[in-house]
């Protein structure tokens, strides 16, 4: 997506550690507009798949959840990192390590929001090694629902998690793809 790629150039800063800071839009101060955009994009990629749901994981991955959602059409799931005392029933979990806090996760999506005949899209804001889309992944599979793709805003391509899981024959499709990020200047991989 040629505008979130020109958006990431203007506001985008790259942190040690392989982060790359997109706070004034995606991470803490959300673009409305723009995210409203991005969540047209994911709706015209998957306007043929009869998507019925979409699955993200709290927080970033919401905002972005909720734009495809609204142009699809269907509800989103988030999955949550921690159980919280107002969730009482059967939950589907699986294990995500998370890149940026640096710790595991047991993530749990209660049972009753996923359907076996569901066909569903994950989305989230960031994939770098992959872990949270696998962790994501494993909850689809466990709900015997359909899982039709995954789409992130932002891949970090050198961090090779997108690649692994389309060696898997998984349909990942992300709104820009970065080849190489330094403090000095941002590349992407050319599609
Ligand atoms: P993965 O599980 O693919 O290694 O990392 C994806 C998750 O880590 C995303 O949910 C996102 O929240 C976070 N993340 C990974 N890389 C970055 C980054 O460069 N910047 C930000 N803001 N978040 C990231």
């Amino acid at each position: 997506m040629k505008l979130l790629e020109e958006k990431i150039l203007k506001e985008g800063t790259v942190l040690d550690g392989n982060i790359l800071k997109v706070a004034s839009f995606l991470n803490q101060k959300l673009d409305v507009d723009f995210i409203g955009k991005m969540g047209s994009e994911i709706a015209d990629i998957y306007s043929n798949d009869n998507v019925t749901k979409i699955l993200t994981i709290e927080t970033s991955g919401i905002a972005i959840a909720f734009a495809a959602a609204q142009k699809i059409g269907c509800p989103v799931v988030f999955a949550k990192k921690h159980r919280t005392t107002n969730i009482n029933g059967d939950v589907y979990s699986a294990s995500a390590f998370s890149f940026t806090h640096q710790l595991n996760y047991n993530i749990i999506v209660p049972t009753e929001y996923l359907d076996k005949n569901d066909r569903i899209v994950i989305v989230d804001d960031f994939l770098a090694n992959g872990n949270a889309l696998v962790g994501l992944i494993e909850i689809v599979n466990k709900s015997g629902a359909t899982l039709v793709g995954c789409t992130c805003a932002i891949e970090k391509g050198f961090q090779h998690g997108g690649d692994k899981l389309r060696d898997k024959g998984i349909r990942i499709e992300s709104l820009a793809i970065i080849e190489k990020m330094s403090p000095e200047g941002i590349t992407f991989r050319c599609n």
